[in-house]
């Protein structure tokens, strides 16, 4: 019999994650891990700063998860003269699409003018080709459109009534927001940062030394305390409410707007968004996503960020799309597989409220800096434009005296050529392909590089040991048993929703009834966290219905 010390089974990264941001002291502590604070927190990172990032949730579990997906140039921008603003907006695109281009994906938007529109459609056409000139002409040209090339090539959308349209080109992201702004937060990570979800910022108070934050472990209360020379609040729609707390005034703060999607079975077969202008005269989004349509989306001011989908939300968007499709039968709540539903956080200055031109409010993001107490708050922004707040970031902190040692150095952007070149070689030679299963969306290759870059290298390898960790787990998801593996190990998964809904996209387009029915479910748990945890992450993330609320209503179920 061995009776020698047994090894204690290791911490998790986020453990040990824990212990840390109580013990060391940072330069730089980040509050809130959506786009804005994952993106700092990456640039600052691998610029060698000593950085913590906490989130009171789940990292991009709020704003930064209920996007249209769109990384844009701000189209729309044109109509109110915004040509700097457009500038910009498609120069962080092109930087997106140039350095991302698994991820960020040019797409085509298929859009359909009425006739009495505000605008005709040669205005809107010439709008569109002065759009990709600004674009540095990147994209593919634009096209005019009549309604019988739209009849022709869209079959689905209903052209009585139209004027005819124009396609342009815009980027998408591929996967989705969550798991975008998650590859900000894994770069952050191995540069060094300090970053753990669930933790939430009780108060932050200045004392000559620096910033000392206490904070709170979500899951077991546990405090702790956190020092760092400097500030960094990117709390999304909570900004304001986190500076008031902590005594500190700004030139600029957040309206809401809110903002919903839903998602039902694919509409049409090609990869393009169709775009139309909804009875409020807003632009309407048909989007693919993976097999599936997400439709939205809305735009309704309101005094508080913690919103949901009504039914008047729902039935605007079902209707708008009802009248502008051709579908067999009009879509109904039953038809939803999921929904989608946030604010934007949107910047205005000092007393001003937005004005009378509410939807004309543009997008902009702000950096707004207390030089003396050390503390920076980011405003507004769009993922689209994640890129510049993350350069914004590096040059304010640097004015504020910490020293960045490689302030030049590359922090974002997918594996160089030669990684990239030899994963593919590898699945070649080991026929990965040829694992893809008949529904999958994409090909496993293609998948596991855009989700994992050079650790995809070590998924081969968890294959070649193994073929069954090519095997889907959760039936009619994608994902496959190593993929679980990973995400156990280096995704800081602490609750099944997590997994899902943001590190994969499974929660939106898999009905949560046929989730919940999948006999995989239990296996995937245990490997995400442990067999004893199983049973109780189920109940937390289902509760007592599997099937949501609109779905049971619409189908007259109690
Ligand atoms: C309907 C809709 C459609 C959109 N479409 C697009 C689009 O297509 N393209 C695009 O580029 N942009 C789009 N946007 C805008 C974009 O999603 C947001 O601007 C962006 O996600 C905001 O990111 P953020 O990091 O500022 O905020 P958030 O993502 O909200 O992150 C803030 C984080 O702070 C955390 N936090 C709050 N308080 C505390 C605390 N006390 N301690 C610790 N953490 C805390 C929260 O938990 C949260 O995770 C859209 C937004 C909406 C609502």
């Amino acid at each position: 019999m061995y009776l020698g010390r047994m090894t204690p089974p290791a911490p998790s990264l986020r453990d040990t994650n824990l212990d840390k941001l109580a013990a060391l002291r940072f330069d730089v502590l980040v509050l809130g891990g959506g786009i804005n604070g994952a993106v700092s927190a990456a640039a600052l990172a691998a610029r060698g700063a000593k950085v913590a990032l906490i989130d009171r949730g789940d990292f991009a579990s709020v704003t930064s998860q209920q996007s249209s997906n769109l990384a844009w140039g701000g189209i729309k921008y044109l109509e109110t003269y915004e040509v700097g603003l457009v500038l910009k907006l498609c120069r962080a695109r092109n930087r997106l699409l140039r350095a991302y281009p698994s991820t960020v994906k040019e797409i085509r938007f298929f859009t359909s003018v009425a006739r009495g529109f505000r605008h005709n459609r040669l205005k809107l056409w010439l709008g569109a080709l002065l759009y990709w000139a600004i674009g540095a002409f990147y994209t593919r040209r634009p096209r005019l459109l009549s309604a019988r090339d739209i009849a022709f090539e869209e079959p689905i959308v209903e052209t009585s009534g139209l004027a005819g349209g124009f396609e342009y080109s815009d980027a998408y992201l591929y996967d989705n927001d969550a798991r975008f702004v998650w590859g900000f937060v894994r770069s952050a990570l191995d540069h060094g940062c300090v970053a753990a979800n669930y933790v939430e910022a009780l108060g932050s108070g200045r004392t000559k030394e620096g910033w000392v934050t206490r904070a709170r472990e979500v899951t077991t209360g546990r405090e702790l305390t956190i020092t760092s020379s400097l500030l960094i609040n990117a709390c999304g729609p909570y900004a304001d409410e986190v500076n008031a707390r902590d005594g500190i005034s700004t030139a600029h703060r957040h309206v809401f707007s809110k903002g919903i999607h839903i998602i039902v079975d694919r509409l049409t077969p090609r990869r393009r968004v169709l775009t139309f202008f909804a009875d409020d005269g807003r632009l309407f989004f048909v989007i693919p996503m993976a097999g599936k349509t997400c439709i939205g989306t809305t735009d309704t001011r309101v005094e508080r960020p913690e919103v949901e989908v009504t039914p008047e939300d729902r039935e605007f968007v079902l209707e708008n799309i009802n009248k502008r499709l051709r579908l067999p039968r009009p879509l109904t709540g039953s038809d939803i597989i999921a929904e989608r539903c946030g604010v934007r956080p949107l910047v205005v200055s000092g007393s001003a409220n937005g004005g009378r031109d509410w939807m004309q409010l543009s997008r902009k993001h702000a950096v707004d800096t207390d030089a003396p107490r050390g503390r920076i708050t980011v405003f507004g922004g769009k993922l689209s434009d994640c890129l510049n707040v993350g350069e914004e970031i590096c040059a304010e902190v640097r004015r504020l005296g910490v020293e960045l040692p490689q302030p030049k150095r590359a922090w974002y952007g997918e594996p160089p050529k030669p990684v990239r070149e030899e994963y593919f070689h590898q699945a070649r030679l080991m026929d990965l392909d040829a694992l893809t299963t008949p529904h999958a969306s994409e090909k496993l290759s293609s998948r596991l590089w855009r989700r994992y870059g050079a650790e995809a290298l070590g998924l081969l390898e968890a294959v070649r040991r193994d073929p069954r960790q090519a095997e889907v787990i959760i039936e009619t998801s994608e994902y496959i048993r190593c993929e679980l593996d990973e995400a156990a190990r280096r995704e800081m998964v602490v609750k099944l929703e997590d997994f899902l809904r943001r590190r994969s996209k499974i929660a939106l387009v898999v009905r949560k009834e046929e989730i919940h029915a999948a006999p995989g479910l239990r296996e995937a748990c245990g490997i995400l966290f442990g067999e004893e945890q199983i049973e109780a992450k189920i109940a937390e993330y289902f509760g007592s219905a599997a099937a949501p609320a609109w779905r049971q209503a619409a189908s007259g179920a109690v």
